[in-house]
């Protein structure tokens, strides 16, 4: 057996570094805190290689006398805590004085500072956790901090780190918390000396949400105060208009540091009930005040989640302020009155096909032809109704539809009819068949996309004026990622500097909704993904998330010729019972089973 033994230092701190030092984001998110922490009016951080390579702070805060500069390189060392009781009344960003040990651990560092009332700084280095004598040093006032070769030490912690992109965009959705909660400091950020933000001091947090964020979102706010009483709550929501895709664009704070929990985004999403489409999520900025002893941060190793005391008190000061927010800019829940936007714009036919028409494709098969071409023709007059619950039907496949993988049901002569602008319901000789329109939609254009993208057939609009789309940089980093696999699927981007990504192609097959609420489809859809996924995934996810935004959607009013060509766009289509994502397109209500829930039978 092993003899049990007590770890040497250097090793416990590799081990603490394990759990607050992940990646170059989280040195930054640690740096960034201390230069808050003594009180830094200015901040400029300079990144090389996503920060693997290099990560400099520089600050004009407080800075660090000479005789402490080794001490704060040393584990468990920190000028913010004087007893343990102050755990609980937390004024700093930092206290547990772990930090800078576990990064002098695993990366080679070097610490420049000069408080304000001496003549001159001093600087010392950290080799893994090998510290040099203490030198003067000629600096500015603050302190400036480097770290190389994160895990040069330590080549397993190192194969974990993403591509430099990822790391970049970590790095930058870092700064973006702190200076979002921070709008009084200013911020440089730089990677490989291209400035990614200059963001100036600022009064007001809008400035920053406009420039992280765009002004779309920016002039769509509302703010909300709850006035000084603790625990408070102030900051912005958005319009319902500018919901997204995922819950990316929600950040929160308590006493100044960002947090996640997710009870309160439950409780903003409840705030905008009845004004949201299922699946979107709304976007806001929420700053709540509380009593620091009513809050336990010491509760996650990088302090990203925290514990309220009172967690319910603070649910529903979430909720309570935003809804009654919302409520004062009298919004109609948009799910309750749908407008028929696309009353006067047909679905597309297939733009390469002839207009289809079963009819006369019809009385132009013979049998023969059936047997090659069966997928398009057969299915409208040899197949058998689907059953209920939109299961294949035990019975054999007729042997003239052999690529269909259910039968379609036929359809009688007669109109198709239109029910809450959502439903399209049918006659068929077994009963009532009743189809998703956004559904039914989604899935044939998925299947004509993927069709012509695999034959390399994809018609492809280009833009006369590239349109220019703002993203936040993490977001901007993960798509120029994906670059090549996009401008397969119709969408050519560039990019433009700063955050501002260039569309300038998009499939015309698409060209019913504008191409960027297409593009903003994909970079939500890869946002929800914590890595890009590998090139068969990345295709499917993206076709059928262009085709879920292109489609029509529940709510949309159609014209009797647009439910005409969906309906026989759907006699085409490979698989119409179930949408890209696995839900059904139509429901069959039988005769019998009508009869049933009559009691007739
Ligand atoms: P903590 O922030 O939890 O105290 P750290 O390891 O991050 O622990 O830092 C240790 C100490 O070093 C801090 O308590 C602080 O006194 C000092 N320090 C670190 N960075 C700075 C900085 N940028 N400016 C002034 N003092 C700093
Ligand atoms: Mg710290």
């Amino acid at each position: 057996m092993p003899r049990i033994r007590q770890l040497d230092a250097a090793t416990i701190t590799r081990i603490a570094a394990g759990e607050v030092i992940e990646r170059p984001a989280s040195v930054l998110k640690e740096l960034l805190e201390n230069s808050l922490d003594a009180g830094a009016t200015r901040i400029d951080i300079d990144l090389e290689s996503g920060g693997i390579d290099l990560l400099r702070v520089v600050d004009n805060g407080g800075g660090i006398p000479a005789d402490e500069l080794a001490l704060a390189l040393a584990p468990h060392a920190t000028s913010k805590l004087n007893s343990s009781d102050d755990l609980f009344k937390l004024r700093t960003l930092g206290f547990r004085g772990e930090a800078l040990a576990s990064i002098g651990g695993v990366a080679k560092v070097v610490l420049q500072s000069r408080p304000p009332d001496q003549a001159h700084g001093a600087e010392i280095q950290c080799d893994g956790s090998v510290c040099s004598a203490v030198r003067p040093w000629g600096g500015a006032v603050g302190t400036r901090i480097e770290v190389r070769h994160l895990f040069y030490s330590v080549p397993a912690r190192k194969k974990f780190l993403k591509a430099i992109p990822t790391e970049l965009g970590q790095c930058c959705e870092v700064v973006t918390r702190v200076a979002l909660a921070n709008p009084e400091t200013h911020i440089v950020l730089r990677h490989n000396l291209k400035t990614v933000y200059e963001l100036p001091a600022t009064t007001q947090l809008t400035d920053r949400i406009g420039l992280f964020f765009g002004a779309e979102i920016r002039d769509a706010l509302y703010r909300i105060d709850s006035g000084p009483t603790l625990p408070g709550l102030s900051g912005y929501v958005a319009d319902p208009a500018c919901d997204r895709g995922n819950a990316k664009l929600q950040y929160m704070f308590v006493n100044g540091r960002w947090f996640r929990d997710r009870s309160l985004s439950f409780a903003l999403q409840d705030a905008y009930r009845g004004l949201l489409m299922t699946g979107r999520y709304p976007v806001g900025f929420l700053f709540l005040k509380v009593d620091p002893e009513s809050v336990d941060i010491n509760v996650h190793p990088t302090k990203a989640e925290v514990r309220f005391r009172e967690s319910s008190v603070i649910f529903s000061l979430v909720r309570g302020i935003v809804k009654t927010r919302l409520l004062k800019e009298s919004l109609i829940p948009n799910l309750e009155a749908p407008a028929p936007v696309f009353a006067t714009l047909p679905i597309r036919p297939m733009p390469s096909a002839e207009p289809f028409s079963p009819r006369r494709a019809l009385a132009e098969a013979t049998p023969a032809a059936w047997e090659v071409t069966s997928r398009t023709i057969a299915p409208t007059i040899e197949a058998e109704p689907i059953a209920i619950e939109s299961t294949p039907p035990p019975e054999p496949e007729p042997p003239t539809i052999p690529q269909t993988l259910f039968p379609i049901p036929t359809l009688l002569p007669g109109s198709v009819l239109q029910v809450q602008d959502t439903y399209l319901v049918a006659e068929t000789p077994k009963g009532m068949l009743v189809i998703d329109q956004h559904a039914l939609h989604e899935r044939i254009l998925y299947e004509q996309l993927r069709e012509r993208v695999k034959s390399g057939k994809l018609e492809v609009q280009r833009l006369l004026i590239p349109e220019p789309i703002d993203l936040p940089a993490d977001q901007a980093a993960m798509i120029l990622e994906v670059k090549d696999a996009l401008a397969e699927l119709g969408l050519e981007i560039s990019d433009f500097g700063g955050n501002t990504i260039l569309l300038s192609s998009y499939p015309t097959l698409l060209s019913r909704r504008p191409p960027h609420e297409i593009f903003r489809g994909v970079v939500d859809e890869l946002m929800t993904k914590d890595r890009v996924p590998a090139k068969e995934a990345l295709f499917d996810h993206l076709l059928a998330t262009m085709a879920c935004k292109a489609a029509v959607k529940a709510g949309d009013r159609l014209s009797q010729e647009e439910i005409t060509h969906l309906m026989q766009l759907r006699q085409l289509a490979e698989d119409s019972h179930h949408c890209p994502h696995g839900r059904p397109t139509s429901l069959l209500f039988s005769r019998t089973e009508l009869d049933r829930q009559f009691r007739r039978i």
